[in-house]
């Protein structure tokens, strides 16, 4: 502890000081409420309701609310929340994040300010990684608010809309962060108000916060349909970067001078992860595809992709950053090591990966909707969260979404023991002395997790253990289906388990072993059917005969379990507890902590060492100086230690550097997707505003006498006076659009001294009347019906073309950036410019369209034809689905497919 914290302590603790009293009225409150009969109980939430209406704040009732929870779960759930558990409460209450380690019980923590918030009746949200948790806590904790007279909804995949309106409009919601945004993209694609499933944000309270506000915030949310762009110039990339010589640098500023001479056709470099062409790679790449000058403009798609495929050959890594499954290329979560079925790489670089490891290359998806969880979260009103590991990125929270971090004590104190970091000199000798302490510890029964940062380290640890003759249990993405069930037992006697970093996050690892799981897979073995083992595991009210019967079976063998793990746990505890390895240190603290926190829950011993060489990438990367002197200094063999403070030091410096760079890395996404952001407010909000009722014929004249104003104008000229021929040419272009033929005429002898007001109002006064006749032969209700779907349309067409058309501007940007302009006021300068001219765009095909009577029934039809098939080519996750390749013949004198812009004999001659 620094000096000004010992004296003024930390934020957390000065924070604390003004909660405690509120726990303490809680508490006080505790004899009263035991006293109460559940009738009583459950009469409680009436009353608040009653006393929220009638003034009172939901801070007043907040100790008698927390109280009630308090009692309600005691009584319904069998658990009672600790004192450390309502100071979480009263913090997530507050839109604060709640630090509180793992095993403390944050599923339970959030019953209370979700109860609270609810009697508003505007909806709370709890937000969780996956929907086998959000299933099983809003089954599980859901009793209790069910109790208390609240009703719970369920958000998960594959639910019907219907479903899906339930659910929101339950006083709290479980569901998980993915399914939530997408609900919000799809309810903004909605034509009817009935189509919308969600009434709001309100309240959110996040599970694992980090991780769904951190981790997963570099890659957004994306709707996607079919592109129309071919897939053929990534293999033609890919066939020339195949044969390209690659050149890697670690240190990249040295080498810079020397480029020009490097034999090699591209340059890596592995710290910023880039691949750069060389003039010789240049060169290669003019010929192959026959060009003059790579970097013209009107070469950039093919730029592009050669760009995209020596990245994909040169920075990204098989088996780390993702895997082949399937035939598919899968990115591999970098901070949990999770397999992220359905995300895909954008800008090309996801096939380019396909090329390069010979799976079908998949069609560019086109961009229906779009948000990052960062701007969806900011949508609520209140926002709060939980996780074990914020503190390192307190900066993140803070200045992205207004949150700050109050670090809650542990109900037991922490018995766990965190050792220095060992380094080695080598990788080699670093994992022989991994594979040592696991010996150790296995010796003596000590049960051990070994948790690796990539699947590649974690299988040659494995083969290493195998060796050694040390039976242990593997983990990664590839073999994932089993995580939770392997961590579960991680802890028994004499176990050892090799790991990715986060395997089974959110799983507990019990000293002894867990019954649960045990009983669970006891009644796999009594042939129940995995659906009835999830119902007997499960919360939800049935009265369904054969469920009780396997729930009382389970009950039995939990016991049973119970009993006997007892005494191993008590075995485990004597030889000292988990031991966790930390084989290397992850680009993130945070994530380092999560693993340690994997030991030690609840006041259990335990003990965390990472070892770590200055081979690790790491190290290698950002170490620099200062640990390399250290370790010069010292001049160690390779099986020896060093263990030192200053050298813990100098990692975290290398660590926090990572992680200062990964935060800007995600500031960018956001200062982009901020400027979107803006604009999909704006219409958003008024797509909203149709959709809920607002008067569009009103909106219609309007933009229909603008839109005539505008065509007037500009066939004035500037003039002031206009001639008979030119009238004659701007009446051909209005008449059958705005009113029929001979609607207005005017003498020739008047058309010289009109003014450009007077025929507008002349031309806006016919449109308008004629708008009438049309609304009486259609009737009002029908047209009324016609203007808000053909606006919403026209909007909905416009906008989504308008996403495309501003990643190609920030992509485009991106190269301009060495051209002195900052690349981010550019691009708001110029989205800004597009955004205009695709509102008054939009102004004039909705009216165009609405004029035109035929042509819009005949537009309705081929719409409703096109909407139907980009719905079908979106999954219910935003995931793009494949689609059979065409194969195209082409003419010889048709433009090259290559893209290049020669005629196809002259070209490189690949297939379409
Ligand atoms: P976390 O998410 O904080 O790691 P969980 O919510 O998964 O923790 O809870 C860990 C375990 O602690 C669960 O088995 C839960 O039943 C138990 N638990 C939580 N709160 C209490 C409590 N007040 N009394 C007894 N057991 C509790």
């Amino acid at each position: 502890m620094g000096l000004i914290t010992k004296i003024f302590g930390t934020y957390s603790q000065r924070e604390l000081k003004s909660i405690y009293p509120i726990a303490d009225k809680i508490e006080a409150l505790a004899d009263e409420y035991k006293a109460l009969t559940d009738a009583q109980l459950q009469a409680k939430t009436p009353e608040f309701k009653e006393r929220l209406a009638n003034g009172e704040t939901l801070d007043d009732l907040l100790p008698e609310a927390f109280a009630t929870v308090r009692e309600a779960a005691d009584r319904v759930l069998g658990l009672r929340p600790y004192r450390v558990q309502l100071i979480g409460g009263i913090v997530l209450h507050q839109g604060r994040i709640a630090e509180m380690k793992t095993g403390e019980g944050k599923t339970l923590v959030a019953t209370l300010p979700s109860y609270l918030n609810a009697l508003t009746g505007r909806g709370v949200h709890i937000v969780t990684v996956n929907d086998y948790l959000a299933k099983r806590d809003s089954e599980w904790m859901g009793k209790v608010h069910r109790f208390l007279g609240l009703s719970v909804g369920l958000i998960v995949h594959d639910l019907s809309k219907e479903e899906r309106q339930a659910a929101y409009n339950a006083d709290i919601t479980y569901g998980t962060n993915n399914e939530m945004g997408f609900d919000y993209l799809r309810d903004n694609m909605a034509i009817y108000k009935n189509e919308q499933v969600q009434r709001g944000h309100n309240f959110a309270i996040v599970d694992e916060v980090d991780s769904i506000l951190i981790d997963e915030a570099r890659t957004p949310l994306i709707i996607s349909g079919m592109g129309d762009k071919s897939t053929q110039l990534y293999d033609m990339a890919e066939s020339l970067v195949a044969r390209m010589k690659k050149y890697v640098v670690a240190e990249v500023d040295s080498k810079e001078e020397e480029a020009e001479d490097i034999d090699a056709d591209y340059v890596v470099d592995e710290k910023a992860k880039t691949a750069t062409l060389t003039a010789r790679g240049i060169a290669k790449a003019e010929e192959f595809f026959n060009l003059e000058n790579l970097s013209d403009p009107e070469n950039s798609t093919i730029a592009h992709h050669i760009n995209q495929a020596i990245k994909a050959h040169g920075v990204m890594k098989r088996d780390v950053d993702y895997v082949i499954k399937d035939g598919e290329i899968i990115i591999v979560d970098e901070f949990t090591g999770r397999l992220m079925f359905g995300r895909r790489y954008s800008e090309g670089l996801h096939q380019a990966i396909e090329a390069k490891e010979h799976v079908s290359v998949q069609r560019e998806s086109k961009t229906l909707a779009t948000i990052t969880f960062q701007n969806y979260f900011r949508l609520y009103q209140k926002l709060s969260g939980m996780t074990g590991t914020a503190l390192t990125e307190e900066e993140e929270f803070a200045t992205i979404y207004k949150l700050d971090i109050v670090e809650i004590p542990t109900n037991r104190p922490i018995a766990r023991i965190d050792d220095q970091d060992s380094v080695y000199k080598t990788e080699q000798g670093k994992f022989r002395a991994v594979i040592r302490q696991v010996e150790e510890c296995h010796a003596k029964g000590q049960p051990v997790l070994v948790g690796t940062v990539s699947i590649e380290k974690n299988e040659l640890l494995s083969r290493m253990l195998t060796k050694a003759g040390i039976k242990h249990n593997v983990l990664n993405a590839k073999n994932h289906e089993r995580e939770a069930e392997i961590v579960a037992q991680a802890g028994k006697l004499g176990a050892v388990t090799v790991a990715t970093n986060m395997a089974g996050r959110g799983t507990d690892i019990m000293l002894g072993g867990n019954a649960e799981y045990m009983a669970t897979s006891d009644l796999r073995k009594a042939g129940l059917s995995d659906e009835l083992i999830a119902e007997a595991t499960g919360y939800a009210e049935t009265d369904n005969q054969e469920i009780l019967d396997a729930r009382r079976l389970f009950a039995q063998k939990l016991q049973q379990h119970k009993e006997e793990i007892a005494g191993e746990a008590e075995q485990v505890r004597q030889a000292g507890g988990l031991f966790i390895v930390g084989t290397e240190r992850h680009d993130s603290r945070r994530i380092d902590n999560q693993l340690r926190g994997r030991a030690g829950r609840q006041g259990d011993p335990g003990e965390t060492r990472f070892y770590i060489s200055l081979e690790d990438d790491l190290m290698r990367l950002f170490g620099g100086e200062r640990i390399n002197a250290i370790m010069e200094r010292m001049n160690l063999d390779e099986d020896t230690p060093i263990e030192n403070k200053m050298l813990t030091r100098a990692i975290e410096q290398a660590q926090t550097t990572v992680e200062s760079r990964n935060f800007q890395s995600r500031k960018s996404v956001l200062e982009y997707d901020d400027v979107m952001n803006k604009q999909r407010e704006i219409i958003y909000d008024q797509r909203k505003q149709v959709l809920e009722g607002m008067d569009v014929k009103g909106i219609i004249m309007n933009m229909m006498s603008t839109a005539i104003g505008h065509q007037v104008s500009s066939a004035f000229g500037g003039e002031s006076h206009m001639d008979e021929a030119g009238m004659r040419e701007l009446l051909r272009q209005v008449e059958g659009l705005y009113f029929p033929r001979y609607t207005v005429r005017f003498e020739p002898e008047r058309i010289p001294q009109l003014t450009a007001e007077e025929v507008i109002d002349a031309f806006t006064a016919a449109a308008a009347d004629f708008y009438e006749k049309k609304e009486q032969e259609f009737t009002s209700p029908v047209m009324r019906e016609v203007e808000r779907v053909v606006l919403l349309r026209v909007v909905d067409e416009y906008w989504m073309d308008h996403i495309d058309a501003m990643t190609d501007l920030r992509q485009g940007i991106g190269l301009r950036a060495y051209a002195q302009t900052d690349p981010i006021i550019a691009y708001k300068k110029e989205s800004l410019e597009m955004f205009e001219e695709m509102i008054s765009a939009i102004q004039e095909e909705t009216v165009r369209r609405l004029y035109s009577v035929r042509l819009r029934k005949n537009e309705e039809v081929k719409r409703e034809r096109v909407a139907k098939t980009t719905s079908e080519s979106v999954g219910g996750d935003g995931t793009v689905k494949k689609q059979p390749r065409k194969v195209k013949k082409i003419g010889r004198n048709e433009p090259c497919p290559c893209g290049s812009g020669k005629k196809y004999k002259n070209c490189c001659g690949r297939d379409a």
